[in-house]
C-alpha cells in the first residue's frame, strides 16, 4: 500500500539532525515511486522531485521539527505549488458571461454544466441559461433538459438543427432578451480526439468569444488526459481545467501532469454525480490525494504535539509491571479529546472518513466513563480489584449511570489491562491509546 510505504520511507529520516543527500534519496525515490502510481506524467515526477531535493537538502532541521515531518511539508509544499499554489479565479463578468465546455464525451461537460448552474444560481445570485450544442445525440439534449428544469434553470436548444456554431450565437442573444447574466455551452464530445470535432469547437470558441473556455477531463482517465489536454489547449487555448470524477479511487495525479504540461489552472473538482457534487480546486488537499495520504499528515501532526513522550515512557513501565490503573486510563482519555474533536480526527484516516460521516462519534461518548472514574476514590483508582458489589453500586449513584454501565467499563479496563500485558513495551503504549478512544 502506498500510504504505508511513504510513511515507512519518511520514518527512515526520523530522528537525524538535518536532511542530507544520502537520507533524502530513499524517501524521494519511493515519492517519484508515489507519483508514478498517481498517473503522474514521468518527467513531471522527475523534474518534481529532483526540485524538492535542491530545496531538501542542507535545510536544517528546527528543534521542534523532525526532518521526517519537514520533508513531508516540502513535498506536500512544493506539490502544490506545482498545483498553482492557490484556487484559480473564475470569471463571470459580463452581459452575459459566456462559459464554453469542452472536452472528450463522457468526460462530464453536461454534468459538469448543471453542476455551475447551480453554483451560480445558488452561491452567486446568478441567471444562468445552459446551451445544448451537442446536435448528434438527441437524447443529449434531453439529458441537459432534464437537469435544466431540475434546477429551473432555462434551457436553449434548436431541435433539428446541425450547426452548433449558430446555436451558440443565438442563444446569447436569447439570453439576453430573457435578461440571464450568464450563458452555459455545453457541447458535443468525441471518444477520442478527431478533426472535426476539433474543428467544430473552435470555431463556436470563435464565434462567441467565452469569458472562460473550460476542458473538462475524466481523472480515471490517467496518462491519457494529459495528451488530451495538450491537443485541446494548442486548437483552443483555455482557461481552466475541471477535473471530473475524483469520488472515485483514482488519486488524480493527472491533474499535477495537466496543469504543469499545458500550464492552465484547474478550476473545479467533480465528485459525483449530484449536481452539487462541485468543488472548487484546491492544490493543498490535491496534493495530499496525490501522495495518498489523505490528511494523515495533519492528523500525525497533532496527535505528535499532544503525545508527550515523556508520558509515554512513564506508562510503558507501568504497564511493564501491570501497574496501568484508571488514572491512566483517565489520562489516556483525556489525551484524546485534547487532540480536538474526535470526529474530524476519525475522520481525517484515509479511507475512514466516508464510513464516520454519520456515525454518532462525540466527545459525549466519554463522559459516562469518566463520570465513573471521577466517582472513584484514588485508592479505587490505583486497586480495581477493590471495587466489590457495593462500591460499584456507589459508583453508579454518584457518576449518575447505571450498575451496568460501571460493570460494563470495570471489564472492558480489565481486558484492556490483559491485553497490554501481553504486549508490553511501546506496542502497549499505542493501544493504550486506540483502547481510550
Ligand atoms: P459528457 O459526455 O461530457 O457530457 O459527460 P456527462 O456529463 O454525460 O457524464 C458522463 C457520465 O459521467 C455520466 O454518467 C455522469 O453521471 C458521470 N459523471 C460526471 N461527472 C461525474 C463526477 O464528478 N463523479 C461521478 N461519479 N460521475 C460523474
Ligand atoms: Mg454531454
Amino acid at each position: 500500500n502506498l500510504s504505508e510505504r511513504l510513511e515507512r520511507s519518511f520514518k527512515i529520516l526520523k530522528g537525524q539532525g538535518s536532511i542530507t543527500e544520502l537520507n533524502v534519496a530513499e524517501t524521494l525515490k519511493d515519492v517519484r515511486r508515489a507519483l508514478l502510481d498517481a498517473d503522474v506524467n514521468y518527467n513531471v515526477a522527475k523534474r518534481f522531485t529532483d526540485d524538492v531535493k535542491k530545496k531538501a537538502i542542507g535545510r536544517n532541521v528546527l528543534t521542534a521539527v523532525k526532518p521526517n515531518e519537514l520533508m513531508v511539508k516540502i513535498v506536500r509544499d512544493e506539490l502544490a505549488e506545482l498545483m498553482g499554489g492557490t484556487a484559480a479565479e473564475f470569471k463571470i463578468d459580463g452581459n452575459p458571461a459566456v462559459i464554453l465546455m469542452s472536452g472528450l464525451q463522457g468526460s462530464g461537460k453536461t454534468t459538469f454544466s448543471a453542476k455551475l448552474a447551480n453554483l451560480l444560481k445558488s452561491k452567486n445570485g446568478k441567471k444562468p441559461m445552459m446551451v445544448a450544442c451537442d446536435v448528434y445525440r438527441p437524447a443529449a439534449i434531453e439529458q441537459l433538459k432534464v437537469l435544466a428544469n431540475q434546477l429551473g434553470v432555462p434551457v436553449y436548444s434548436e431541435e433539428g438543427s446541425k450547426d452548433p456554431v449558430s446555436i451558440a450565437k443565438h442563444a446569447i442573444n436569447e439570453a439576453k432578451n430573457q435578461g440571464c447574466d450568464v450563458v452555459i455551452v455545453d457541447t458535443a464530445g468525441r471518444l477520442a480526439i478527431d478533426e472535426e470535432m476539433m474543428t467544430e469547437i473552435a470555431a463556436i470558441k470563435k464565434a462567441i468569444n467565452p469569458t472562460e473556455t473550460l476542458f473538462v477531463v475524466d481523472s480515471m482517465t490517467g496518462q491519457d488526459a494529459v495528451n488530451t489536454a495538450k491537443e485541446f489547449n494548442e486548437r483552443l487555448d483555455f482557461d481552466g481545467v475541471v477535473l471530473t470524477k475524483l469520488d472515485g479511487d483514482t488519486r488524480g495525479g493527472a491533474a499535477l501532469s495537466i496543469r504543469k504540461v499545458v500550464d492552465k489552472p484547474i478550476k473545479f473538482v467533480g465528485t459525483g454525480e449530484k449536481v452539487d457534487a462541485l468543488d472548487l480546486f484546491h492544490p493543498d488537499r490535491m496534493a495530499d490525494r496525490i501522495l495518498g495520504m489523505g490528511d494523515i499528515i495533519s492528523l500525525v501532526e497533532r496527535a505528535q504535539q499532544q503525545y508527550d513522550e515523556e508520558e509515554a515512557k512513564k506508562l510503558e513501565a507501568k504497564i511493564a509491571k501491570n501497574q496501568f490503573d484508571f488514572n491512566d486510563f483517565l489520562s489516556q482519555i483525556q489525551q484524546v479529546k485534547r487532540m480536538g474533536n474526535l470526529k474530524d480526527l476519525v475522520s481525517m484516516i484515509p479511507g475512514v472518513g466516508k464510513m464516520v460521516k454519520d456515525m454518532d462519534i462525540s466527545d459525549d461518548a466519554f463522559k459516562g466513563i469518566e463520570a465513573i472514574i471521577y466517582s472513584m476514590t484514588p485508592e479505587e483508582r490505583k486497586h480495581p480489584s477493590l471495587l466489590d458489589g457495593r462500591r460499584r453500586k456507589r459508583l453508579a449513584m454518584g457518576s449518575g449511570t447505571s450498575i451496568q454501565e460501571v460493570n460494563r467499563l470495570i471489564t472492558q479496563f480489565d481486558q484492556i489491562r490483559k491485553v497490554m500485558k501481553q504486549l508490553q513495551g511501546g506496542k502497549a503504549a499505542k493501544m493504550a491509546k486506540m483502547a481510550s478512544r
